[in-house]
């Protein structure tokens, strides 16, 4: 199977070989650090998240860039609003920007610089810009001659007059061309400023994911990625800026955007006023007493439309995501009771059930490849492991005590299979640890991060409970059970000792 993915700048999937055999380079715009990140914005990082996942496990090493804007307009008027400095205001919004993006189970990029920290390299290419005729100073600002770049406009495919349509009267009459932007701005007093040799100022947006991209990969690096709105003017810019300074091209091989999300259909966006953040819905009853469900129902809700295609956002539709995340986990949770009951019979014999069920089993894992190797087509991979807990469930209502050793491999081989697509690749967290009394052991050690109790305090808890319990001291031992009920774990007793597992 060969991956597909949708290039804009082609509008149309095309095969996706990378620059360097083996290896992939991926940038993805970054937050501007003035606010706290809302689900428009959330859903960008989590579905370029699991489409690094994926090309991890095809066997790629990935060099994921993603930057943080923290120098820009709006940082300098929060910190004019605050009285504070914009280094304030970024520092504060880039720890926040980590807290909610570590809430959400997305993977830290390989390299995360800051623009503040990338100026000499923007001022090089200004500097390069300017000597080779496509861009001029004036009063300190540099600008950016679009008609002197004739590959203007080849991604978001407009025409000069569709671009202007959105234009406002008072253009700047310094400019030749309406759409000149800029790539340095002079500075306003009281504005955070670098020296330069157009004098004090600061760089532009778009100049700034150019510098940052070009330092870290280089020309015609593979995946360049970000939300649809992004598309023009920004990618634009970005590409006209960097195919003009280095006269080389392509600047990005496949260029990757997510779709919209909205609010009862209209689009999530701060200047609309409907924004709900992240942070928020953490803080929902449910979330508060479960962070790892907020991943888990987030993600949920995000990958189960596929990353072009608009979504909108409700409370209903990330409870429906909740419940599918739930049938997972129950699924696994039943593989668990039944794997470790000793009830296999000897037979080397392969039933006609079994040997459907392992078919279904390789044709769940071959779907899935095929879905994600198809513009990383996540609902489509999602409903494919919903087949084979339909069919795991099934197997197993058939064979309600009894399995062959074959039938037993595979169970253990559905359960591997499940954890390993569902959270390596789509970054859910499935797996509550069994305890290590009953001599089974999951090995994701990362899963009890994002819950408030680590697994090696609720086996103390549970050890604990059970000391108790042989001295008959039977409230301490409900005290315990209650104190673990309030942090959402719940313990069964069996007749092989106690088990535990999250709400
Ligand atoms: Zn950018």
């Amino acid at each position: 199977m060969t991956l597909r993915v949708y290039n804009t700048l082609a509008r149309k999937k095309e095969e996706f070989i990378p620059r360097d055999s083996g290896k992939v380079g991926m940038y993805v715009c970054g937050p501007t650090v003035y606010n706290y990140i809302h689900i428009g914005n959330a859903r960008c990082y989590v579905a370029f998240d699991a489409i690094v996942r994926y090309l991890e496990l095809c066997g790629y090493h990935v060099t994921y860039v993603r930057n943080l804007t923290d120098i820009d307009d709006k940082i300098i008027k929060r910190a004019q609003e605050e009285k504070t400095t914009s280094k304030e205001i970024a520092d504060k919004y880039i720890k926040a920007f980590h807290e909610d993006m570590e809430a959400m189970g997305c993977r830290k990029p390989d390299i995360e610089p800051k623009a503040t920290e990338t100026i000499s390299e923007m001022q090089k290419i200004v500097g390069g810009l300017v000597d080779k005729g496509f861009a001029y100073e004036v009063d300190g600002d540099v600008f950016f001659e679009i008609n002197k770049f004739e590959d203007y406009g080849k991604l978001s495919r407009r025409t000069l007059d569709e671009m202007r349509a959105g234009e406002r009267i008072d253009v700047d009459s310094r400019k030749h061309h309406p759409m000149d932007f800029a790539l340095w701005k002079g500075a306003k007093p009281g504005e955070p400023s670098w020296t330069s040799p157009w004098g004090e100022g600061r760089p532009g947006w778009h100049i700034e994911c150019s510098a940052m991209s070009l330092s870290y990969l280089k020309m015609s690096f593979d995946i360049h990625a970000g939300g649809q709105d992004l598309i023009f003017p920004h990618h634009e810019n970005e590409i006209a800026q960097s195919e003009a300074y280095t006269g080389t091209k392509p600047f990005v091989k496949y260029w990757l955007h997510n779709g919209f999300v909205t609010i009862k259909e209209e689009k999530m966006a701060k200047s609309v006023g409907n924004v709900t953040l992240v942070r928020e819905i953490g803080k929902w009853d449910q979330y508060a007493k479960r962070p790892v469900d907020l991943q888990n129902h987030l993600r949920m809700f995000f990958l189960s439309t596929h990353y072009r295609s608009p979504i909108d956002f409700s409370r209903k539709h990330l409870e429906e995501a909740g419940r599918k995340v739930r049938g997972l986990e129950d699924l696994i949770w039943r593989l668990d009771e039944i794997l470790k009951k000793d009830i296999f019979n000897q037979s080397e014999e392969i039933s006609e059930d079994e040997k459907i069920f392992g078919d279904k089993i390789d044709e769940a894992q071959k779907k899935f490849q095929q879905a994600m190797d198809d513009d990383f087509n996540t609902p489509s991979a999602i409903g494919t492991l919903f087949e084979l807990e339909r069919n795991t469930n099934i197997f197993i209502d058939k064979h309600p005590d009894k399995f062959s050793f074959s039938g037993k491999s595979l169970l253990e081989k559905t359960k591997g299979m499940l954890v390993k697509l569902s959270e390596d690749v789509l970054g859910f967290v499935l797996y509550g640890k069994t305890s290590s009394s009953m001599g089974i052991i999951s090995g994701h050690e990362e899963s009890e991060l994002k819950r408030e109790l680590s697994a090696n305090e609720i086996e103390e808890l549970v050890e604990k409970r059970e000391e108790a319990r042989k001295n008959k001291d039977y409230k301490a031992a409900d005290e315990i059970r209650t104190k673990l009920a309030e942090k959402g774990v719940v313990l069964e007793d069996t007749p092989h000792g106690v088990r535990w597992k999250w709400k």
